[in-house]
């Protein structure tokens, strides 16, 4: 289960400071030790760690809680408190356009899940908010992604648009939101092309696609199991295109969590949606309060 480890230790760290009547500078220390580690072993970026410890110190040291008739219990909740402002303190909705179609850009490497999400996006579109969706297939290199696409579109019921392996990415976009227009679809989705690695062609590729688009949403979808790779990943896709929304996918796998807890501080961009399953039915929106109770248990 994703998380495991650290919310073991945060637990643990956690028990032995919940009944205390009284925490002492040094308890706090003590415990700050211990959620340092904790939080590093989980793979969060060193630098958000440091701050974060530095934070909740701040806090915990503060008179509001020396002077608490539940000190043990309010150090607590001000780490969950802290948890949850790293994640991105609330939920933040998709953007939609108020003209239709809403476009959306999915973006990231290969095997982070763009493919699966896209599909995933369109079924909870539709089921939420009532949308025609149409997704389109811009990722001509890999051979068999478009019938891939083809596959989870048939899947869910909804049209995918292609011009096959031979029409330029940023030509495709076009057909397909002049289609999108004329067929009253009013939520685009463009699955684009990943690499293994970031490349140039593929950011300049990406870049003609944006123009063509003007997307309303760039989705950077990345996988949660690639811990410090993910926010490595994510740190160059939103230089080169300023990505607007980050979609987690494989927080059903055992990820340590590090991406999760670093994503929004490092990049400041907020985590919208998270993937919870392989099915079409498995994605969520991203509510960091939960997940920091989650985390605490
Ligand atoms: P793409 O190359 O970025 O388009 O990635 P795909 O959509 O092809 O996904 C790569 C693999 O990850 C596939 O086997 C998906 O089923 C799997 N996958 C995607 N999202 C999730 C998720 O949230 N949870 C799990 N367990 N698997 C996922």
């Amino acid at each position: 289960m994703a998380f495991e480890g650290l919310s073991e230790r945060l637990q643990a760290t956690m028990q032995k400071i919940r009944g205390k009547g009284k925490v002492t500078e040094a308890d706090i220390k003590v415990m700050m030790r211990e959620v340092r580690l904790a939080l590093l072993e989980a793979d969060v970026n060193f630098k958000v760690v440091k701050q974060f410890v530095a934070t909740v110190s701040e806090r915990a040291l503060g008179s509001d809680v020396m002077t608490s008739l539940t000190p043990g219990q309010q150090v607590i909740k001000i780490v969950q408190d802290e948890l949850t402002q790293l994640m991105g303190g609330e939920n933040t909705a998709i953007n939609m356009s108020k003209k239709p179609p809403t476009v959306v850009m999915m973006v990231g490497l290969q095997g982070a899940g763009k493919t699966t999400t896209a599909g995933k996006l369109a079924l909870l579109m539709r089921k939420k908010f009532n949308k025609r969706p149409l997704l389109v297939a811009c990722d001509i290199y890999r051979p068999a992604a478009i019938q891939q696409l083809q596959t989870v579109g048939k899947q869910i019921d909804i049209p995918v648009f292609t011009l096959g392996d031979q029409v330029k990415p940023d030509e495709i976009t076009r057909q397909a939101l002049q289609h999108a227009r004329e067929e009253h679809y009013d939520f685009v989705i463009i699955d684009t092309a990943g690499r293994l690695h970031i490349d140039e062609a593929l950011m300049n590729e990406l870049v003609d696609v944006k123009e063509v688009s003007k997307p309303d949403e760039i989705m950077l979808v990345v996988d949660a199991m690639t811990g410090q790779d993910a926010v490595n990943v994510a740190e160059s896709f939103d230089t080169q295109l300023d990505v607007t929304g980050v979609t987690l996918t494989k927080l059903d796998g055992d990820t340590r969590g590090g991406a999760a807890l670093s994503i929004r501080s490092v990049t400041q961009k907020p985590i919208k949606f998270v993937g919870m399953s392989e099915k079409m039915d498995g994605l969520e929106p991203f509510h960091p309060e939960r997940m920091a109770s989650r985390i605490l248990g």
